[in-house]
């Protein structure tokens, strides 16, 4: 089972992916959790390049294949051979987060990131997609308030988050049965038990 959990900065993304992961295990299964992007050696160092504040970054088109080169090899190494084992994959981030940031957000045609993203992960989709929906404003001021990353968050505009949430919505909007949308202003409790019942209905044996 492939769970991944999308969301704009500040949405609670890893708070609820520990939750859920707990839960699983909790429950004797094999659960792999995993991020993009730098969730392996070489996407660490494809990490640093894409995210350093203090750096100039890439153009829009040399950052969409930085964060498909990230995503071929972290399926290629890490997804696909857990999901071959059998055990839980739960990323926090995937092909949605390259329709929404790099499409939407920078404005590349959204179908050219959507191909580029199909080569590189070989067509592997998730099984289930937690957005957890955020406002821009909501969402950036928990991140100021936790003091991460906000030198290279201030540099985009509001305007584009709101082009990533919108983006993220429509993508659930075209495909309901493989989402489950969630507002993150919820209480974290009640969020990790929506979570949890939808992905126990994957893993009824
Ligand atoms: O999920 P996390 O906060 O670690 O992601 C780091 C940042 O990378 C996000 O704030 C987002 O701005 C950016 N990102 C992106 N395109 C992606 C994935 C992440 O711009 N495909």
């Amino acid at each position: 089972l492939f769970v991944v959990f999308e969301g704009g900065e500040g949405a609670g993304k890893s708070t609820q992916l520990a939750a859920l992961a707990e839960r699983l295990r909790g429950q004797g299964r094999e659960v792999v959790v995993t991020r993009e992007p730098g969730a392996t050696e070489v996407g660490a160092r494809i990490r640093t390049l894409l995210l350093d504040a203090t750096a100039e970054g890439p153009s829009p088109r040399a950052e969409a294949l930085l964060y498909a080169a990230d995503r071929a090899h972290h399926v290629a190494t890490v997804v696909r051979p857990a999901l071959v084992r059998g055990a839980v994959v739960i990323s926090d981030r995937y092909v949605d987060s390259s329709l929404a940031y790099q499409g939407a957000g920078r404005t590349l045609p959204v179908d050219e990131v959507s191909w580029l993203s199909s080569w590189a992960t070989g067509g592997l989709k998730p099984d289930l997609v937690v957005l957890l929906d955020v406002d821009p404003h909501t969402g950036l001021s928990r991140v100021a308030a936790r003091n991460e990353g906000p030198d290279r968050l201030e540099a985009e505009s509001v305007a584009f988050h709101e082009r990533v949430r919108y983006a993220f919505l429509d993508l659930a909007a075209n495909d309901p049965k493989r989402y489950l949308v969630l507002d993150a202003s919820r209480p974290v409790e009640e969020t990790a038990a929506l979570v949890a019942r939808r992905v126990e209905e994957f893993l009824v044996d």
